[in-house]
């Protein structure tokens, strides 16, 4: 029971055909959450932190309560880093005791892409910690990730080899479809797998065996917690997410993180109106913080039986 990094997870997800979730993470409520749904589902499970989400919470209180999480339910925890703008937030975090980091230079250049991602691999793995880049362009926003549509750009599988060789950078965030946000898509849902299984058969021949590829903006996006939030309140049009069918063959392919972060807020916000609209009276926030707990712990739990399969990961 510890903090660990990703290494030995991905290692059985990938043989065992599921996925890790990593879920957002912003206060106590949130991390009870996911946790008590990971210890139900005797699941490892990934506790990720955006840079606004630090700035938000601050990374000495986040830690310490991720510590509390591992200490009160023995699983292995990562904690993560979301989208690490720089080499100074991903040191920030490294110091913070956080056991892995992702350093999102996506938005750069090719060439100055590999040159950032190596800087900060090789000081996350002098500290043991892993690192995961990205590569391709997701559309969407989330947080301080904002990219849209025309810009977003397919990872390229020949330069996914290329940058795994010259980085050294241990899990990859690529590009086949998802986005960030509740909007991902106006007409179909559609994701690139033959992009994936490239990327996947390149690696390969290259010796490079189960290397684990990352999937951000996976958010299901479920109708029924988006008409919650409409029916007491709220204006929500439209939102759309990735259908979970095709979370499950991602899951099943190379892909070994899932992130979501989209549906925790949804769920989240969902509980707290109903319970605004319902029990007007009432101003206890325990009332509403634990309605909003217990729908994001049920959420979270039926995407580790439904979605990523990694029920039992724990063994
Ligand atoms: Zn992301």
């Amino acid at each position: 029971m510890a903090l660990v990094t990703t290494t030995k997870m991905f290692e059985k997800a990938f043989a065992g055909g599921y996925a890790i979730g990593a879920f957002n993470i912003n206060n106590m409520e949130i991390i009870q959450a996911v946790v008590e749904a990971a210890q139900k589902q005797n699941s490892a499970v990934i506790l990720q932190v955006s840079k606004s989400a630090l700035t938000y919470a601050h990374p000495k209180y986040l830690r310490a309560m991720v510590e509390a999480a591992v200490a009160e339910t023995g699983l292995d925890i990562a904690l993560h880093l979301d989208h690490g703008p720089d080499l100074e937030t991903c040191k920030l975090c490294i110091e913070n005791g956080f056991t892995s980091v992702m350093f999102d230079g996506s938005h750069y250049d090719y060439e100055e892409n590999i040159v950032k991602t190596k800087e900060v691999v090789d000081y996350a793995h002098a500290h043991g910690v892993v690192v995961e880049a990205e590569l391709g362009k997701l559309a969407g926003i989330e947080d301080d990730v904002q990219v849209d549509a025309a810009n977003a750009t397919f990872t390229d599988p020949d330069q996914a080899l290329d940058f795994v060789q010259r980085t050294g950078v241990d899990s990859l965030a690529i590009a086949i479809g998802t986005s960030h946000g509740a909007y991902k898509f106006k007409g179909e849902a559609k994701l690139d797998f033959d992009r994936l299984e490239s990327i996947t058969s390149k690696l390969e021949a290259a010796g490079i065996h189960n290397y684990p590829i990352v999937l951000h903006g996976a958010s299901a996006v479920d109708q029924n917690c988006v008409a919650m939030c409409n029916e007491f309140g709220g204006e929500i049009a439209g939102a759309k997410g990735i259908p979970t069918e095709m979370l499950r063959k991602a899951s099943s392919m190379a892909v070994c993180k899932i992130n979501m972060d989209t549906d925790i807020r949804l769920a989240m916000t969902a509980a707290i109106r109903k319970s605004f609209a319902e029990k007007p009276a009432a101003f206890d926030p325990r009332g509403y913080l634990g309605d909003a707990r217990k729908m994001i712990a049920d959420m979270i739990e039926s995407k580790i039986t439904d979605v990523i399969g990694s029920t039992d990961s724990m063994k």
